[in-house]
């Protein structure tokens, strides 16, 4: 299940991007394995897909995929150093896959601004600096330890101590962790370490009903510029919050409407999920049984067994071959079962890279 994290300063519309995102909520009782707590939301991700196949197959039960959005409120200028609420809450990121940075780019002068205007740039630099901080506080302490642990020649510490030495001089710098040069194992000891900086990053331009449908503003152009300036390939993903959360107050079959007097053909739900997969590297595969019609999720370029290996590690171990259907000719033969009629069903081995939509089915030894 994808993670993301919701950062950004106070008042520049989090919460009510969050409620609006949640407010459909998946079922918290069909994931007893999470938290509910009030910052953890859970949506289930559209797609007209899995509606198609849940048409044709009619099964007893449809499982979507599904996102975990978490509300990381209380960062403000000084975090790091437990201003605020401070610590607490960058612990909360820790364990999130992405962050979503909410970035205020509406003018209102009803809504206070804690630093006093709309800046976009000074405010990404603000909570970039926070995070980057944090993680000099980790980086440090490591760094402490492995000079200690070199001196006796530990060659563990000696291959970790160049990449502490060159993330304590970009940390310093206010500079993310991404930024920094990685060989591979360098890469495998990076994700170790589990920092707040070098996770995937998108921000998000929180503008006003005015600018959509294209979701450009002055503010937003300060924002992106700034990101391009930084050297950061962050994409920028243009939402009204304040429009979201109306969207969520309406009946479904009102939405469409609303949506389009806006010029939009999507909520903006659907566009950060999205946003957050290609971020991620992540797409989808789906099993279609009687029982069960379900979306799995994996990493893009994935192969047979790893996919296998998301419905269960047997599956992975003892991975013979997956049946396939592509989704083209699911479409094309309007089921699985004409599909394999007309011999468009595939035998595939441990070596096929499963593609986005594949309908598959797997042989295994147990
Ligand atoms: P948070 O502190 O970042 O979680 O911010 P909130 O979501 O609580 O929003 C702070 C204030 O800004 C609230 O009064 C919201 O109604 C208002 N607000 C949030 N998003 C928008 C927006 O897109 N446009 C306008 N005009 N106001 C917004």
């Amino acid at each position: 299940m994808l993670k993301l994290g919701i950062v950004g300063l106070p008042n520049v519309g989090k919460s009510t991007l969050f409620n609006a995102l949640t407010s459909a909520g998946a079922d918290a009782a069909n994931y007893p394995f999470c938290t509910v707590e009030p910052n953890v939301g859970m949506v289930e991700v559209p797609d007209p897909r899995v509606d198609l196949l849940a048409e044709k197959v009619q099964p007893q039960r449809v499982q979507r995929a599904t996102v975990q959005f978490v509300d990381i409120a209380g960062l403000v200028e000084g975090a790091s150093e437990g201003e605020g609420l401070g610590n607490q809450f960058l612990a909360n990121i820790r364990d999130t896959d992405a962050v979503v940075h909410v970035v205020r780019c509406f003018d209102d002068d009803d809504v206070v601004h804690v630093m006093g205007g709309v800046d976009p740039a000074r405010d990404r630099e603000i909570i970039n600096l926070e995070l980057a901080l944090s993680d000099l506080g980790v980086v440090e302490k490591r760094l402490e330890k492995a000079k200690k642990s070199a001196r006796g020649n530990d060659r563990d510490a000696l291959a970790e101590l160049g990449l502490l030495e060159r993330l304590n001089t970009a940390l310093g710098e206010g500079k993310p962790a991404r930024v920094v040069e990685a060989n591979d194992e360098e890469q495998k000891i990076l994700r170790s370490y589990n920092l707040l900086t070098s996770k995937p990053v998108l921000y998000l331009a929180n503008v006003a009903e005015s600018d959509l449908p294209e979701g450009d503003n002055a503010h937003v152009r300060a924002l992106r510029a700034a990101v391009e300036s930084s050297g950061e390939r962050a994409d920028i993903v243009p939402i009204s919050s304040k429009i979201e959360s109306e969207l969520a107050e309406l009946p479904a079959e009102e939405r469409t409407e609303f949506l389009s007097s806006l010029g939009l053909t999507e909520p903006g739900l659907h566009t950060l999920i999205r946003a957050g997969y290609k971020l991620l590297g992540l797409q989808v595969y789906f099993t279609a049984g009687e029982k069960e019609v379900r979306a799995w999720e994996i990493p893009v370029g994935a192969k047979g067994p790893e996919a296998a290996g998301v419905i269960h590690s047997d599956f992975e171990r003892g991975f013979i071959r997956a049946e396939t259907v592509g989704w083209e000719d699911f479409v094309k033969t309007g089921s699985v079962k004409a599909a394999k009629e007309q011999g468009l069903m595939r035998s595939e081995g441990k070596e096929y890279v499963v593609k986005d939509g594949d309908i598959l089915l797997f042989r295994f030894n147990v």
